[in-house]
């Protein structure tokens, strides 16, 4: 009993897994703005700490969660389909908060450098790319996986907050994972003529 509960939560902590990917990748990246979802999460990258509102989030939440409660049911009964549903619902939930956090709080051990490191190399270097935010698995299955080596180059307008101490220069800690980039069009003309 327990060990079957156990592997319903599983399934449902993999299927969200495989559900943020699929978000991100299809629904978000692929569709290129022709969806709301797929413009908050252009507008995600576009400007720094825009994450798109509560309530967007919601009105897509409540159908899925829903819709994945009511078949999870149907197909396994009211107490593993329930169970799926919440490994499903949670994980989604530990998700939001983790992105949110990756781009406002330092990393405060080797994992959190690397899903920090994983998600800012999809901001930066390549966003077709590291999909994965919650972990790099459905990047490995596809493809679409790549490791930094080295510093990770970041434009200074969309520098995470955390990077920079009281004084705005980088943190020494973060200098050999990241590496700031001034574009000329962000400079002032006094900076451009200085350059
Ligand atoms: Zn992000
Ligand atoms: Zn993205």
């Amino acid at each position: 009993m327990i060990l079957s509960l156990s592997l319903s939560l599983l399934a449902g902590v993999i299927s969200w897994s495989f559900a943020e990917y699929a978000l991100h990748n299809w629904v978000g990246h692929v569709a290129k703005g022709k969806n709301e979802f797929s413009r908050e999460h252009l507008r995600h990258h576009a400007q720094k700490d825009y994450f798109a509102p509560t309530l967007k989030k919601w009105l897509l939440a409540l159908p899925v969660l829903l819709a994945t409660g009511f078949f999870a049911q149907f197909f396994a009964g009211p107490v593993w389909g329930g169970v799926y549903a919440l490994g499903f619902g949670l994980t989604w939930l530990w998700y939001e908060q983790l992105h949110y956090r990756l781009h406002t709080i330092p990393p405060r051990g080797p994992l959190s450098r690397f899903l920090r490191h994983h998600h800012f190399a999809h901001h930066f270097q390549n966003p077709h790319k590291n999909h994965g935010v919650t972990s790099p698995l459905w990047d490995w299955v596809f493809g679409s996986f790549i490791a930094v080596k080295g510093p990770l180059i970041v434009p200074r307008s969309h520098a995470m907050d955390w990077l920079f101490d009281a004084e705005g220069q980088m943190k020494v800690e973060y200098t050999s994972d990241y590496q700031l980039k001034t574009y000329r069009s962000q400079l002032t003309i006094q900076e451009q003529a200085i350059l």
